[in-house]
């Protein structure tokens, strides 16, 4: 399996490539206001995608989405051949998605009847398992966020290899998936001591709840983050655009 990390910045950050990350160049995780840029950025081919995944309707993982969406149906209308499209995501997914492409390109335009007609819609749900193909399926569970938010951990024959955190506070049913020993777990970890709220993760969360739980092979990558930062820790590491990750 590999993981291009396509951007690392949460809803506020100092220009950060906002968070996204493809998997085997075919799902993509999160369509966020910069995703265009970060594709092409990274040399991502389009006609590749297959399946898209949106965490939760929040801006930062869900407004680049009409924009992607309008190059698919360009693309296509001058002949490029493009899979059947599988969009993952909360409850209305195809009605937010629909809802968020009229506001960006006008309720007349042909983009709307072409998703109608080209894409599916898969809406999340606790425990639902999805197969996207390369013998990788992944398994649903719901982030503690100020909305309806899901993460997922994929299995390649069987064996759990990523695990994505989106957006959560620390909860302790996040153990489940970390005891199934995934090799990475990609983490939302904006949070701060300085934070006057706490929204997120924080790489304490991550040290003093996570890790002795872990086992060896477990390591954290953070993202979504406010600015790039670094960990002394050898178990966390804080990703950056255009790092590719093999797991295996
Ligand atoms: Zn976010
Ligand atoms: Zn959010």
């Amino acid at each position: 399996m590999q993981i291009i990390i396509l951007g690392n910045g949460g809803a506020l950050n100092d220009g950060l490539p906002y968070n996204a990350f493809i998997i085997d160049s075919r799902f993509l995780v999160e369509t966020p206001p910069d995703i265009m840029q970060s594709l092409y950025r990274e040399q991502v081919p389009l006609s590749g995608i297959t399946h898209i995944y949106i965490s939760h309707f929040h801006g930062d993982h869900f407004f680049g989405f009409p924009f992607l969406a309008l190059r698919l149906f360009y693309d296509t209308m001058r002949g490029a051949v493009s899979p059947r499209i599988k969009i993952i995501g909360p409850e209305h997914i195809r009605e937010k998605t629909a809802e968020l492409c009229r506001l960006g390109v006008g309720e007349e335009h042909p983009l709307h009847g072409w998703m109608h007609e080209t894409m599916d819609f898969i809406e999340t749900a606790e425990n639902k398992n999805i197969d996207i193909g390369n013998n990788i399926r992944i398994t649903l569970f719901p982030m503690d966020h100020m909305i309806a938010t899901w993460g997922f951990t994929a299995y390649q024959n069987g064996r759990a290899l990523l695990s994505y955190f989106a957006d959560t506070l620390w909860n302790d049913a996040l153990l489940q998936q970390i005891r199934l020993h995934p090799k990475i777990i990609i983490a939302d970890m904006n949070g701060e001591p300085s934070d006057p709220i706490q929204v997120h993760l924080s790489e304490e969360d991550i040290v003093t709840r996570a890790l002795p739980f872990c086992g060896e092979e477990t390591v954290f990558y953070g993202t979504h983050l406010k600015q790039q930062k670094q960990s002394a820790h050898l178990k966390i590491h804080y990703v950056v655009p255009g790092e590719v990750v093999e797991i295996a």
